[in-house]
């Protein structure tokens, strides 16, 4: 079965993480500090801050924009259940924008109406989560300009997107949002087996997202309530977390990001061969605006609701791991639960209908990209 996703480790990447196994410091050393500023320097923003999850920077970034009880969040309902998770971990309630059915992001046409009829009924979200699917930015500035007008603030899902550009600039620069959000999970674009990332231009953020990771305890006596009882001393000031990510996480993050540009490249070459070798079949993909650069998580094809479910097995019959990103988040029954019903985002439930998830990976040879264009074109005459 060829996968849909899948990691590339190399030599180099297995000494680094050796390297750090044979140190004093496996957790809390100098290697976390230092894939933090990599990151930064590579996305252009000051601060950066490194978590054991992509879902835990996420809540992270939910507490520092101090969203909680009575307030909403909104984000699009095609992404993964994180994006919408983090804002009930806050105890805040989540509500969902539909996607433009081109690019498969959530719409700010659609955002727009939404804020229109919310101002309306004073029910203003506090935070809005664009999810950049697949790797593809979203309409930033337009979701930016909606966000001055209506003051919520903006934290990118950029899970699937480290390496994507817009308006030629990196994502997580945070030119349009107060946070930044990465993924580092093994089908992510690149991995620190498990971990995340928080990016942000303001300092108190960083410091706020800083001291949550690790329980909420400060060890600078000008946060303190009182003098320190002495050397030993710390204080809890707020419910943290133990949200941190290990040495060996990060010395495999900083290894892998090395070769991001490239990865994202191969990426962009097994896409376009996709795009030409499947042209002229009854599919559809999405719609790259002319100011975006995809990091190329996943290529989606949309087929015909009514033939969606047979190619789909047969593809998966015919050794093509394909997939399905993803089930809208408001037919969970976990999201059911709050009243969100079928037919809520019909955008979104169409794409679900005719949604397959091709094998994307940078080490895809010439044969495995010839054998999912071959089966693909196979299953739609059969
Ligand atoms: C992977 C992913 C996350 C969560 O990342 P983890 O590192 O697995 O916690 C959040 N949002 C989206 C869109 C994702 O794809």
């Amino acid at each position: 079965m060829i996968p849909y996703g899948r990691q590339e480790i190399t030599e180099s990447d297995i000494e680094a993480v050796v390297e750090v196994l044979r140190s004093d410091l496996i957790t809390q050393g100098p290697v976390v500090p230092q894939f933090e500023k990599a990151v930064a320097g590579y996305c252009g923003a000051r601060r950066t801050v490194a978590v054991n999850s992509g879902t835990s920077a996420l809540h992270l970034a939910c507490r520092v924009l101090d969203i909680g009880p009575g307030d909403t969040v909104w984000t699009s309902p095609i992404t993964f259940v994180a994006s919408a998770n983090c804002a009930r971990y806050c105890g805040a309630d989540v509500d969902f924008v539909d996607i433009d059915p081109a690019t498969f992001n959530l719409c700010p046409k659609r955002l727009a109406e939404k804020l229109e009829k919310a101002e309306r009924a004073g029910k203003l979200p506090k935070a809005v989560i664009p999810v950049h699917f697949a790797g593809l930015p979203c309409d930033l500035a337009a979701i930016q300009e909606l966000a001055e007008h209506y003051g919520f603030a903006i934290i990118e899902d950029a899970s699937h997107a480290i390496g994507a550009r817009y308006r030629d600039e990196p994502v997580g620069n945070c030119r349009y949002s107060d946070i930044t959000v990465f993924s580092f999970h093994p089908v992510k674009i690149i991995t620190s087996a498990e971990g995340g990332m928080a990016v942000t231009n303001r300092a108190d953020l960083a410091e706020r997202m800083e001291r949550l990771r690790s329980h909420g305890i400060t060890r600078s006596s000008e946060l303190m309530t009182k003098v320190p009882d002495g050397p030993w001393y710390y204080q809890q000031i707020e419910l943290g977390y133990n949200y941190r990510m290990t040495e060996l996480q990060a010395a495999l993050g900083v290894s892998q990001l090395q070769r991001l540009d490239t990865y994202v490249c191969q990426r962009h070459n097994v896409a376009g061969f996709y795009d030409t070798a499947l042209s002229g079949q009854p599919l559809t993909v999405q719609h790259h605006p002319e100011d975006t650069y995809s990091a190329y998580h996943l290529y989606v094809i949309r087929v015909s609701a009514q033939d969606h479910r047979s190619i789909f097995e047969f593809l998966r019959t015919s050794g093509i791991g394909v997939n399905l990103h993803y089930i809208p988040v408001h037919l969970q029954p976990d999201y059911q639960r709050f009243g969100f019903r079928e037919g809520d985002y019909p955008a979104a439930e169409s794409y679900y209908s005719e949604a397959i998830t091709l094998p994307l990976f940078p080490s895809m040879n010439d044969e495995d990209k010839q054998g999912v264009v071959h089966a693909v074109k196979e299953a739609m005459t059969t």
